[in-house]
């Protein structure tokens, strides 16, 4: 069928969502081209027909966001999941899953820290392109205490299993250690690169499985000010600057 259906238009642009879209159609409370519409299976134009409520033009939006979460454990990052489970979305407010964020990249669920939403297609795209490289900062709780060798490894790059089987050689990164404690080492790991649970499989391959993970940083970009679960919107300039 052509075209969209004009609740979803109204959801889209912003106006409320899908059921109260519904509801306002439903009184009588929305015009196509200077006609009440009642009935909600109607399909409209957004580029062609003018859509009003209550007397008000109503925009097609691509109102570009960026969003800044600070993920807990125990939530996935994709935008839907089929087990259930809470994603990341569950953490903003609907009037912004209606302008349909997702994550850019991702965290694993037992993972927390800095996550970036957007609805912005070439903006998610560089900064999961392995030719940009963002920085990426995980700290990283890991039983005992790593040698001096260990550490030494991990700086250099070490051998990791890939899921499908093939071994990857992690490119340097950068390894600080920022507390012990008997209940192991905090450690700051910086990377360029982004393989599937790569984190933990360098320090599961130098012997030291991590307990805790979290991103602490992404670019400039850190967690300051956004406690676990919260969310802020990025700065035009924080945005340029990523790009
Ligand atoms: N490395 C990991 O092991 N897990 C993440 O979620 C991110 C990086």
């Amino acid at each position: 069928p052509e075209g969209v259906r004009l609740a979803r238009f109204l959801a889209h642009a912003g106006v409320a969502s899908r059921r109260h879209a519904e509801e306002l159609i439903h009184v009588g409370r929305v015009q196509v081209n200077g006609q009440t519409v009642t009935t909600q299976g109607v399909r409209i134009d957004p580029e062609r027909d003018q859509i009003y409520v209550d007397g008000k033009r109503v925009q097609p939006t691509n109102r570009k966001v960026y969003i800044l979460v600070n993920k807990p454990a125990g939530y996935i990052s994709t935008a839907y999941d089929p087990q259930q489970r809470p994603t990341v979305l569950a953490l903003v407010p609907p009037e912004i899953r209606q302008l349909r964020v997702y994550p850019v990249g991702r965290l694993d669920s037992d993972t927390s820290g800095l996550l970036l939403l957007t609805n912005d297609g070439d903006f998610a795209l560089q900064l999961t392109h392995p030719r940009y490289s963002t920085q990426k900062h995980y700290e990283a709780l890991v039983q005992g205490h790593p040698t001096a060798e260990a550490l030494e490894s991990l700086r250099k790059g070490v051998s990791i299993n890939e899921d499908d089987g093939s071994v990857y050689r992690t490119s340097p990164a950068d390894v600080r250690v920022v507390g012990q404690s008997g209940a192991g080492t905090s450690l700051i790991l910086t990377l360029h690169e982004g393989h599937k649970r790569q984190v933990r499989r360098m320090l599961r391959a130098v012997g030291y499985p991590v307990r805790q993970l979290t991103r602490v940083g992404v670019g400039e970009l850190t967690l300051q000010d956004v406690a676990p679960g919260k969310w802020r919107y990025l700065t035009d300039a924080e945005v340029r600057q990523l790009r």
